[in-house]
């Protein structure tokens, strides 16, 4: 299904025009997770045309000096993701919400209404994720191992049905319809580097004194990142808090305090 004669440079351009769109959207006040629809598709169907930006594969293809697989010379890709790690810094794990194919695909799976699954504890998730990010680098840059190509990240997104792999990546996506982001929240390596950017965010979700402390929005948070002490890291500005607050006002994204 990837088209190669599409430049990969492509899927970035897009990434940095639906990032400036989607903070627009929060920072007016006007991010609803019906707004957020039309970015999750065009995402995903990115990341099967062009397989761009899927940001976690694109950092190990850097590890892994792959210059025919990005399509671009090394010290612009790894440009292109140190930007993207500044901009969570700045405004939060918006890239994951909307824009990284591979989290565009788990969130609408997601949406499929079944009953849903899994803890929003979270500590557990961003531990196992670190330890996987350990063997990520090790595999990547000491062995030249392709981790994720074994997890089936890419034979997913070029539709290799021939391939094991590609059933790895499928039973993952399936999951991801009971269980919030199974990859980005246990396995993806970029999110790990993310993370702790984005719980620094300088622009990022808070209450106000509007609140009338109903506690709606943690009881609809996947990540349990609703909750005032938290750090947001693994917020993925999904909007489902903001979607059900009843007060006007009372969740806002804005700047930190
Ligand atoms: S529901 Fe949770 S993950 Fe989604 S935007 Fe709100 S705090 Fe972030
Ligand atoms: S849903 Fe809105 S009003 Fe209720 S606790 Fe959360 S921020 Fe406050």
């Amino acid at each position: 299904m990837v088209i190669e004669s599409i430049p990969k440079v492509v899927g970035f351009i897009y990434g940095l025009l639906a990032f400036i769109a989607l903070v627009g959207l929060w920072y007016s006040g006007r991010f609803t997770r019906r707004r957020a629809l039309p970015f999750l598709v065009i995402s995903a169907l990115l990341g099967f045309l062009v397989f761009a930006p899927v940001f976690p594969y694109q950092l190990q293809m850097v590890a892994l000096r792959d210059t025919v697989g990005l399509g671009s010379p090394i010290p612009m890709a790894l440009g292109a993701l140190l930007v993207f790690i500044a901009l969570a810094f700045a405004f939060g794990r918006v890239i994951c919400g909307q824009v990284c194919p591979a989290g565009a695909v788990q969130e609408l799976m997601y949406r499929v209404p079944v009953a849903k699954r899994g803890s929003a504890e979270r500590q557990t998730p961003v531990v196992i994720r670190a330890g996987v990010f350990v063997v990520f680098a090790v595999a990547a840059l000491g062995l030249s191992a392709d981790l994720l190509g074994l997890i089936g990240l890419p034979a997913f997104f070029h539709l290799a049905v021939g391939s094991v792999s590609f059933f790895v990546f499928l039973g993952i996506v399936l999951l991801s319809a009971v269980v919030y982001r199974p990859f980005c929240r246990y396995v993806c390596p970029y999110g790990a580097l993310l993370a702790p950017a984005a719980s620094k965010a300088l622009f990022r979700l808070r209450r106000t004194d509007a609140c009338i402390g109903c506690r709606k929005c943690e009881r609809a948070c996947p990540t349990g990142e609703a909750d005032p002490a938290a750090g947001l890291g693994e917020c993925y500005l999904c909007g489902r808090c903001t979607d059900v607050c009843p007060v006007e006002g009372a969740l806002v994204y804005g700047r930190a305090r």
